[in-house]
This record gives C-alpha cells, sequence and structure tokens, in this order.
C-alpha cells in the first residue's frame, strides 16, 4: 500500500518539519503548497507574483489555483508510490478536489497534529526558514541552515500580527477539515505539544496502526477506491 499522508494541523504544529522527517526516511517526496508558493514568489512566476501579497496578509490562494499546483505535482512519477502533503488541503473545497484527483489510488491516511494556541503563537514568532532549502528552525539555532547552509531568516508572514490572522483563518476555514476527515478509519490526531522526537514516534506509530488496519480495507492493495469511507 502506497503511503499517502495528509497532515492536518494549524500553522505550526510541526507539520513541515514531521513531514520533511517522515518523507525523508521513507523515502516519498514532501509536498508542501507553502513551499511551492514560496518557490514561485522568489522566481517571480505569474502565480508567485499574484500569491505574494495574499501570503503576506496570511489568507489563503484560491482554490482552484492551488488545486491546479497539487494536481500536477501528485501526477509527477515520483507521487506514484506515496508521499506527503504539508499545507494541503486547507478549505473544504480543496479536500474535496483531492479526493476526486485521488481516486484509483491508495487512501489518504490523515493525521492531525494538535497543539494549544499560546503554543503555536509561541513557535511562529520565533521561528526562521532556511531561504534555500525550506527547513525551519527555532531562532538562536545560528544564522545558516543546519541542513544546507542556506541563510536563515524570518518569514514575512511570522510577524505576530500575521501570526494571529493566519489562526484565524486556521480556525475559520481549515479547522472544519478535521471534521471532514474524521469519520474515515484512516485519520488518526496526534499531540503536536510535545519534543519533535517523540512526535515523530508517536506520528510513525499512528501510520503503521492506520496499515494494519487499512489492508483489512475491501480494495485497498489493488485499486483502492477514492478516500476511504467508513
Ligand atoms: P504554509 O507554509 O503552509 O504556512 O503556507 C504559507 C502561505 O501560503 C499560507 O498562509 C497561504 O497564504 C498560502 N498557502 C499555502 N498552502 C495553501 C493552500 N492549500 N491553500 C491556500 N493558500 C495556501
Amino acid at each position: 500500500m502506497a503511503l499517502n499522508l495528509l497532515m492536518l494541523g494549524p500553522p505550526g504544529a510541526g507539520k513541515g518539519t514531521q513531514a520533511e522527517r517522515f518523507a525523508q526516511s521513507r523515502g516519498i517526496p514532501k509536498i508542501s503548497t507553502g513551499d511551492i508558493l514560496r518557490e514561485a514568489v522568489q522566481t517571480g512566476t505569474e502565480i508567485g507574483l499574484r500569491a505574494k501579497a495574499i501570503m503576506d496578509r496570511g489568507e489563503l490562494v484560491n482554490d482552484e489555483v492551488m488545486i491546479g499546483i497539487v494536481r500536477e505535482r501528485l501526477e509527477k512519477k515520483d507521487a506514484a508510490n506515496g508521499f506527503v502533503l504539508d499545507g494541503f488541503p486547507r478549505t473544504v473545497a480543496q479536500a474535496a478536489a483531492l479526493d476526486g484527483i485521488m481516486a484509483g489510488r491508495d487512501p489518504l491516511i490523515v493525521v492531525d497534529i494538535m497543539v494549544p494556541e499560546e503554543e503555536l503563537v509561541r513557535r511562529l514568532s520565533s521561528r526562521m526558514i532556511c531561504r534555500s532549502c525550506g527547513h525551519n528552525a527555532p531562532m538562536g539555532h545560528g544564522p545558516v541552515c543546519a541542513l544546507c547552509g542556506g541563510e536563515l531568516i524570518q518569514r514575512t508572514d511570522d510577524s505576530e500580527s500575521v501570526v494571529i490572522d493566519r489562526l484565524k483563518v486556521y480556525h475559520g476555514q481549515s479547522e472544519p477539515l478535521v471534521e471532514y476527515y474524521r469519520v474515515r478509519p484512516t485519520f488518526r490526531a496526534i499531540n503536536g505539544a510535545q519534543s519533535p522526537d517523540q512526535v515523530a514516534a508517536d506520528l510513525a506509530a499512528a501510520i503503521a496502526a492506520v496499515c494494519a488496519h487499512a489492508t483489512r480495507l475491501p480494495g485497498v492493495g489493488t485499486a483502492a477506491p477514492s478516500g476511504v469511507q467508513p
């Protein structure tokens, strides 16, 4: 069964960090829509130029654009044996479109990373990101990325006022996704307010439990139905 993993959770929950670790350990691509958009902004593509102001305000880029980006990315060969999606879907319309894109593929494994609000604000306003590879690091870890040596900078949307707006957007538009996916047997929630190593261990255990259960679901392992329903 392909590991088609989707990470849910508010900004600052650690989705990116855990997605990166998990993808690397399993040899599957991490697909972060935030990284894709930031790269488009840096290279100055049409999508990047349109997305920049929206991202700087902490709002969401429109569904049609995001669905197009993800559809195209998931069609690439390297995603055939699994992937980790980070930052998509962020609306119920994106989730419904993703179910369509996933038709005929193994089911999505959905993990929600839960972290209390005060901890999110603290983490976001003190995190740095690598300009070259997108790796996240808390402030105070020096001026260069531990992975690639690139320059560490603060994200323009990690200022305190934008962080508060991003959390509002999360509660209004993205949190309903938890209810959208919770009814599926492939959904798990984990505690993100722990050390990154402990979260990674809980994530691996949650995924192993889903896989053990999912192989007993009808259709899995052959041609799985789109997004397994209970
Ligand atoms: P992230 O790195 O996931 O926090 O994303 C940074 C910003 O990119 C978000 O605040 C949005 O403006 C935009 N973005 C990323 N993913 C999506 C998405 N799936 N839908 C809409 N906007 C997105």
